[in-house]
Parts: C-alpha cells; sequence; structure tokens
C-alpha cells in the first residue's frame, strides 16, 4: 500500500484540537527534523475493505511480475530512469534551444517543453520512492535536483520527500499536506482556480499573513518556506515581472526593451511551461484525490480514476496520472512506465473491487469522498 510500515492505533499519537494551516494531527517530532517513514494506521478499516485492498494489490504486484518476465528490459530499472531523466533534462533543453534559434514558435516550445518536464515530474516522484539508485543517495539526489532545474516552479525536491510520504500516510486526512496546498478540499472560487496555476504565492501569503495555531503548525510552516529556497523564488520573480512589465508597457509606461525580451525568453524556454504543467497536474491530481472524509489508511476511498476523453488536454502535460496513479496508491513500487503499461489489465481490477471511475460530482462536492 506504501512504503511506510502498518501502525497500530494505540501506538499513534493524535492531537485532540483540529489541525491548523499546516497542521498535521500528530505530536511535532523532538528533532527540527521531520521523519520521512510515515507509519500507516490502518487498524480501523473493515475486513471488506481490507480484502478488497488485498486483491488489487496482489494483481498489481502479479502484473508488474509478468511485466518484467515479459519485457526483461523492464529490471533494468536504473538505467530507464537514467534514460526518462535525460529524454526530460534534453528534450527541455533542446525546445529551448530550437526556438532561440527561430526554427520553433513561442507556444510550440511551451507545449513541448511542458510535455518534457513532465516526464521530470514523474522522474522526481519515481526518485523519492527511491525506485532508481536505491543503494545510491548522492545519484538520487543528483537527479533530483537535475529535474528541478528543469522545473523551477517547484519546491525543493529534497524537502517534497517529507511531503509526499506523508500524502501517501495520510491521504485524504487534512493532514494529506500536499495535496490540500494545491486546492484539494477547497470549495470552488477564483482562489481556488488561481491557486491552481500558482499554488505557492497563495501559500506563501496565507503563511504570512496568519498566525501559526500551534507548535506544530509552526513547524510545518517553516518547512514550506524551507522547501522554496533557491528555484522557486526566481522562477516566482520571473513569471510575475513578465506579466507586469508587459502589462507596464501596453498600458504605456517606459520599460525597457531589453528588460521585456530578457523576461520573454526566460519565461518561454524555462518558467512559463511549468506554470502551464502545473496548472495540469494540480487540476487532476486535485480532483481525482478525495479529500476530508477519508478513512485514515483506506486506499479505496483515497483516488478515483479520473480519465474522461475531454480530460486528455490535461493528462497530456501530466502522463496520464489521473488514469495511472490510483494504481500507484495501492503498490508504491512500480515506476511511472510499468504503471503505463498494466493500466488496461488493472482497471477492471479497481472497478470490480470498489474504485470510482469519473466520479464529477467531486466538483460539487469540494473533493469530499461521501455522497451526501
Ligand atoms: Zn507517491
Ligand atoms: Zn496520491
Amino acid at each position: 500500500m506504501s512504503t511506510a510500515p502498518e501502525l497500530d492505533r494505540t501506538t499513534a499519537t493524535t492531537s485532540p484540537e483540529p489541525a491548523g494551516l499546516f497542521g498535521t494531527g500528530i505530536a511535532v517530532p523532538a528533532a527540527a527534523d521531520l521523519p520521512v517513514e510515515i507509519p500507516v494506521d490502518t487498524v480501523g478499516l473493515s475486513p471488506d475493505d481490507k480484502a478488497r485492498t488485498k486483491v488489487i494489490t496482489s494483481a498489481i504486484r502479479r502484473r508488474s511480475q509478468e511485466l518484467r518476465r515479459d519485457h526483461p528490459v523492464l529490471r533494468h530499472q536504473d538505467a530507464l530512469g537514467l534514460t526518462a531523466f535525460s529524454v526530460a533534462v534534453l528534450g527541455f533543453v533542446g525546445s529551448g534551444a530550437l526556438y532561440l534559434t527561430g526554427a520553433l514558435p513561442w507556444y510550440v516550445t511551451l507545449l513541448l517543453s511542458a510535455a518534457f518536464a513532465a516526464v521530470g515530474h514523474e522522474v522526481e516522484h519515481d526518485l523519492i520512492h527511491a525506485l532508481y539508485f536505491r543503494r545510491r543517495k548522492a545519484v538520487r539526489y543528483a537527479l533530483l535536483f537535475g529535474v528541478w532545474a528543469i522545473r523551477p516552479y517547484t519546491i525543493n525536491p529534497v524537502y517534497r520527500i517529507r511531503l509526499h510520504l506523508r500524502h501517501h500516510a495520510y491521504s485524504g486526512l487534512p493532514d494529506d499536506i500536499e495535496e490540500v496546498s494545491i486546492t484539494n478540499g477547497k470549495p470552488w472560487g477564483a482562489v481556488r482556480l488561481y491557486s491552481l496555476l500558482d499554488p505557492y504565492v497563495p501559500a506563501l501569503i496565507r503563511i504570512v499573513t496568519t498566525r501559526p495555531k500551534d507548535a506544530e503548525d509552526a513547524l510545518w510552516r517553516r518547512t514550506i518556506l524551507k522547501a522554496s529556497i533557491g528555484l522557486t523564488p526566481v522562477a516566482i520573480t520571473i513569471w510575475y515581472a513578465f506579466l507586469g512589465l508587459h502589462v507596464a508597457s501596453w498600458l504605456g509606461a517606459a520599460v525597457p526593451t531589453s528588460w521585456l525580451q530578457v523576461l520573454t525568453v526566460l519565461t518561454v524556454v524555462w518558467v512559463g511551461p511549468n506554470v502551464w504543467r502545473g496548472f495540469c497536474l494540480h487540476f487532476i491530481s486535485s480532483n481525482m484525490h478525495y479529500q476530508g472524509d477519508v478513512e485514515q489508511g483506506n486506499v479505496l476511498q483515497q483516488t478515483q480514476v479520473f480519465n474522461r476523453w475531454y480530460l486528455v488536454p490535461f493528462q497530456v502535460f501530466c502522463l496520464n496520472f489521473g488514469s495511472t496513479h490510483p494504481i500507484h496508491h495501492f503498490y508504491v513500487a512500480d515506476p511511472f512506465y510499468v504503471r503505463q503499461l498494466m493500466e488496461r489489465d488493472i482497471h477492471p481490477v479497481l472497478a470490480a473491487n470498489g474504485v470510482r471511475f469519473n466520479d464529477m460530482g467531486t466538483f460539487k462536492r469540494a473533493n469530499r469522498y461521501q455522497m451526501s
């Protein structure tokens, strides 16, 4: 179900108070550093749900083994991870270079680079689960920073490890900071829509304009702030300067042409593809995960398969995330391309065991799992 071990409920420390802005619902670790291995509490699940989960997980594991048997190349996971990393980086840089030489118009570069950056996002996610170079942490971290370089409008990937493992441990609960941060569970409106495009600035504004509720809330705020040091503020500055100075120029202000040119190049070849890619990923992810009333540890309720044909324009820029990510919640040990290969065989198993498909009512319910 997750890389994290199961935990008996009696050993889990839960806070009786409602969580703050970034509250986690568990005790603050004594050390300043937060744990990356989060125990998963599945004790409260019904025997039926546990049995269905086991059927799905076993089917995925079996299919995973069959694929490796039938396609031996899949056993070279480190080499495939390095290949995916190279495709992402070289494709992103190459697309930008072709724009600079005049071979590609800006909109082709923007979309092409967004697709290559999406490959980078999947590589990052697989590295977070240590699916490549499991015993070579230095290589994993080097690759993580490599994919951050082509996706500057994201947080430091090393900090994302903690947030993402927490996502698996507390998926669908208010403690699932990663999903809550990209609008999951919020009522629809202008703020939610804008936050899909840029979740970082609204989050930073909330952090600096509200007070921490408790020490735990304060700890997570500091973590988010520290995770944002590095490329994130650079990308934010380029994006808003690009928008602001172009608007100022259209309104007649004397903005130096060289500034506009530099900002346009940086936006087309580096930041802009990631704004669009981020929007697509956040839109799909924040609607295919349930939030707010999911049973702790119940993978059947954590996600839906979100793959209607009209979602394709978004799925292209997050590598079919809405269709394959539910498989990952049940079994984290496969890289993104293996999930894609088994999608057709596993979807019927998901459907037969109660995982929802294309539940569009989630928009009205602000991601609540319960239908009423
Ligand atoms: Zn994951
Ligand atoms: Zn997820």
